[in-house]
């Protein structure tokens, strides 16, 4: 731990958390553990993703023992990028540390990701390189899933699922999550040129509570891949996809056009026949894609982005101050 530049970071330490609440005493002791009097001053945040046990009361215990413990409560549950994404918006540190609820993500690894931020990264993944998961619906999975993001993204890393990540504050602030985005991290990034690097962290089987995704999350990531790839690839020129594929059929729609038109003036045969459908209709979807793929991805984004709205809704913070809410929706 190079002590020089620790002491003068504030860090912030921000985790999302539904239904957890055997894992959160364990959770904090670690965490203190792993960075008390390590750095100038620190604080933990607890997104609170509508967690239906005990999470909550474990919380505000923990908060009233040690002021250092800040929660936002949402008002139900809103999905893991939510809850990073809240933290993200509240948190004050110099350096923004992300990890797992649920004690996977071992937090004597973090002096490691700081250590390394600091060496000049903007961000830096954990490796999950000795993965404690079930082999069927996460392990194989994953290693299709992270090829396949690798592949489409461009950006080259092993592991994009791990949560354990190390962010310079104004990268963090930077960065809207929504869906299941947070995987995508790295490459979102990158958009803006923001350089990611890797290091091998430790990662261990879940103890307590259960693992909130099954299979069908896997769905939902490819979903997101198709998001990802046009927002990294032609978000600055929509027209070269959806103009390309209307172009497509409306130029298919129209060489059928003169077809019928020629047979029927020509050969005299009749025009009422399959082609003339499949004309009007290549002609009008063609137009109808072109229009139609422009305004939904243009919404879509001014929904997320543009309004500066929030995907999440929170019930209280507990132990902010006035000016870290300020930026509340
Ligand atoms: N989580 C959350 N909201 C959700 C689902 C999960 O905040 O809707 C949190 C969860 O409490 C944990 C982290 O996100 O801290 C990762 O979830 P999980 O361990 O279930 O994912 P896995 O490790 O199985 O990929
Ligand atoms: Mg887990």
């Amino acid at each position: 731990m190079n002590k020089k530049t620790g002491k003068n970071i504030y860090l912030s330490i921000v985790i999302p958390l539904y239904n957890e609440e055997e894992n959160i005493e364990i959770l904090y002791r670690e965490i203190i553990a792993a960075v008390d009097g390590k750095y100038s001053d620190f604080e933990i945040i607890f997104s609170n993703d509508g967690s239906s046990d005990g999470s909550l009361e474990r919380l505000k215990k923990l908060h009233q023992t040690d002021k250092r413990v800040k929660i936002i409560n949402f008002r139900k549950n809103f999905g893991q990028s939510a809850a990073i994404s809240a933290g993200f918006n509240h948190c004050k540190g110099d350096v923004v540390v992300t990890l797992d609820g649920d004690l996977q993500n071992d937090p004597a690894d973090i002096p490691a990701v700081v250590d390394k931020l600091n060496e000049g990264y903007d961000i830096v993944n954990g490796w999950r390189k000795k993965r404690k998961d079930k082999m069927l619906t996460k392990k194989i999975p994953s290693f299709f899933g992270n090829k396949l993001i690798s592949f489409i993204t461009r950006v080259k890393l092993h592991d994009y699922g791990c949560s354990l990540r190390a962010f310079k504050k104004d990268v963090a602030k930077s960065l809207k999550l929504y869906g299941e985005m947070h995987r995508y991290i790295p490459a979102i990034a990158s958009r803006i040129g923001i350089k990611s690097v890797e290091i091998p962290v430790n990662h261990r089987e879940r103890r307590h509570g259960k693992s909130q995704y099954g299979l069908g999350r896997t769905i939902r990531v490819i979903l997101d891949l198709i998001t990802i790839k046009y927002l990294l690839t032609y978000s600055h020129r929509p027209l070269q996809i959806f103009g390309g594929v209307g172009l497509f059929m409306m130029g298919t729609g129209f060489i059928s056009g003169l077809y019928i038109t020629y047979s029927k003036y020509f050969l005299n045969q009749s025009a009422d026949r399959p082609l003339l459908f499949l004309t009007v209709l290549l002609i009008f979807l063609g137009f109808q894609v072109i229009t139609l793929g422009l305004v939904a991805e243009m919404l879509s984004r001014i929904y997320h982005e543009g309004l500066n709205k929030n995907v999440y809704s929170v019930r209280d913070f507990i132990g902010f101050t006035d000016e870290d809410i300020d930026d509340r929706p």
